[in-house]
């Protein structure tokens, strides 16, 4: 880290602040600048010393204390630099082939489910998505299935060949989530639900960890970094979009966020275009966006009839949709050297 000493510090300044920093380990090169001072304090290992730049901020003659690399360390690009790649049985997330999640926004019943797993299993996707425990904002509305919904994502996913990702909202539900789905989603509205992050952490379950919509790229990190601190490695990051100021759509997606973090983590990362727009018109162009610029896979939600959805029907594709959509994917995936195999029709 580089501390920058206030103008006009005194000797006396630097040197305590010199003999503390030594005192914690650190090899210190001061620079004496005509105006100010600076001192590089380097040998030890930065993600470990948050709680030493606070003292070192603390002390007399101290303007700042600058971090020269991230708070975050495993999940960092630099602690693995090849991508990580997470095996969901067999379904890899993070290797060259685009893995398509899709289904409902919510488990409504068996033949809502079934009819729409059946249909997205023949267009390519490998996972299943759909809530069995919804976040809803208003507690008046419908808060999902709960255990029958899990059974049922089950069941579909065994009959139509599919893993299943679908929402952990309570430490308390881990256990019984882990049972029945593939991946564990950690939605946006717990992405800093720390308890909910260590908890997922000490499994070794896949997690989606969707992006909060208030959150910043450094904190999302820090976020994977409490799954990835408690032993679990296998996590994907989900760009689902953020708040901003435009009402045209439910969040904006940021786009821009999924070659930042390819640069910023070995960790996949993948799309949610339906919660990141709320509009069906713009799932399509997002979703082949966010296979242009580097997303490992996609998040898609996928109703059978999206008028009579019980939830978030107005940004759910049809499947009709869906299956045009997915060789006009596969084509982009294979201009920017990926892969999305589609399933040869009978
Ligand atoms: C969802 O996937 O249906 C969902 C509620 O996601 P988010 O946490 O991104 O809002
Ligand atoms: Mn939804």
């Amino acid at each position: 880290m580089i501390i920058l000493m206030r103008r006009g510090c005194t000797p006396e300044e630097v040197q305590t602040v010199s003999d503390r920093l030594k005192d914690m380990g650190y090899d210190i090169n001061p620079i004496f600048g005509v105006e100010k001072t600076i001192i590089g304090a380097v040998g030890v290992p930065e993600y470990d010393k948050l709680e030493a730049a606070d003292q070192i901020q603390g002390l007399s003659g101290v303007e700042e204390v600058i971090f020269v690399s991230k708070p975050y360390k495993f999940v960092a690009r630099e602690f693995r630099p090849n991508k990580t790649i997470v095996d969901v049985g067999g379904v890899k997330i993070g290797g060259d082939e685009i893995i398509m999640m899709a289904g409902p926004c919510t488990v409504e019943s068996e033949k809502q489910l079934f009819q729409t797993a059946e249909a997205v299993s023949r267009a390519g996707a490998k996972i299943l998505r759909g809530g069995a425990y919804k976040p809803s904002t208003s507690p008046y509305s419908f808060q999902g299935m709960g255990l029958p919904g899990l059974q049922l994502l089950k069941e579909a996913s065994q009959k139509f060949g599919l893993k299943v990702i679908t929402e952990v909202m309570h430490v308390r539900k881990v256990e019984e989530v882990c049972e029945y789905a593939d991946i564990l989603q950690v939605g946006t509205r717990n992405m800093q639900n720390y308890d909910l992050l260590r908890e997922v952490g000490m499994t070794r379950h896949p997690v989606v960890l969707k992006r909060g919509m208030n959150a910043k790229l450094e904190e999302w990190l820090l976020a994977a970094e409490y799954i990835a601190s408690a032993g679990n490695e296998n996590i994907i990051l989900c760009e689902r979009g953020i708040r901003t100021f435009e009402p045209y759509t439910r969040n904006t997606l940021d786009l821009s966020a999924i070659p930042s973090l390819n640069s910023l983590t070995h960790l996949p990362v993948i799309v949610d275009p339906s919660q990141g727009t709320g509009r069906r018109d713009l799932v399509g162009p997002m979703t082949k966006a966010a296979v242009a610029c580097g997303a490992d896979g996609l998040l898609v939600e996928v109703h059978p009839n999206p008028d009579k959805a019980i939830k978030d029907g107005a940004q759910s594709i049809t499947i009709q949709q869906f299956e045009k959509l997915m060789p006009e994917l596969a084509m982009v995936a294979s201009a920017v050297g990926r892969e999305l195999p589609l399933p040869i029709r009978a």
